[in-house]
């Protein structure tokens, strides 16, 4: 039995919610967070969630790890023709994080830097690498978590899909345990509220929408983003 909950919201600052998400069909979930300046990025995340639920409405393929991935390959093929059809909107892109849960496992693709963390036995682990320019001076030593913190360049994107042509998407699978507990979220969460603050939320019990909770934290920390996150907790029938 899955339990799920889902939220997005433009926050305090932002005048556009250019996050998009999906509950979709088959246990699919999506996280989107446009980029592209005026209304593009709107579109962009929006483009990615249509057409991912649209295809999991019409075709009946197996949503492993490569099926997965052919939605984000399909989610950018869109977005870049749009584009090509309105050069004015050049440049326009999103970040897509998907999970998708079955019997016994969970199947997850990625691009970006929105987020998908597991919650298991009270240790919340982020299951995605952020595709972005600091994440890899971190990654190579080049600067400490504390200057990642504070860098100029903290949200250049160094992979988004409907950028380009053709786009690298990471792939996983993990096996299911009786209450895993998955949350998918945009840069917009992650920014303003500590990772133990998420996990108090997720592990609190009388809270009957945990990502509505979520998003209501980020704003009461400021809110200067666009805020979007999904809960789906997993218990074995
Ligand atoms: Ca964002």
């Amino acid at each position: 039995m899955l339990k799920v909950s889902q939220a997005t919201d433009v926050g305090l600052v932002r005048e556009l919610n250019e996050d998009s998400i999906l509950v979709g069909p088959k246990n699919v979930f999506v996280v989107a967070d446009g980029m592209g300046g005026h209304v593009a990025g709107e579109i962009a995340s929006h483009i990615f969630t249509a057409t991912a639920e649209s295809k999991l409405s019409s075709e009946d393929t197996a949503l492993d790890q490569d099926g997965l991935r052919y939605l984000v390959i399909d989610g950018n093929k869109a977005i870049f023709e749009c584009t090509r059809e309105n050069p004015e909107k050049s440049g326009m892109g999103t970040t897509a994080t998907i999970l998708h849960l079955e019997e016994g496992a969970a199947f997850w693709a990625h691009v970006g830097d929105s987020r998908l963390y597991r919650l298991r036995k009270g240790e919340l682990k982020q299951i995605t690498s952020d595709h972005t320019y600091v994440a890899e001076l971190l990654a190579n030593g080049s600067i400490s978590p504390d200057e990642a913190e504070d860098h100029p360049n903290k949200h250049m994107l160094l992979r988004a899909v409907g950028v380009d042509p053709v786009v690298k998407v990471d792939t996983g699978e993990l096996p299911l345990e009786n209450g895993d507990m998955f949350l998918l979220c945009s840069d917009g969460l992650t920014n303003m509220v500590t990772l133990s603050a998420i996990q108090g939320i997720l592990e609190a019990e009388e809270c009957p929408d945990k990502a509505e909770a979520l998003v209501e934290l980020a704003k009461d920390s400021g809110g200067l983003d666009n805020i979007s996150a999904i809960v789906v907790e997993y218990y074995e029938e």
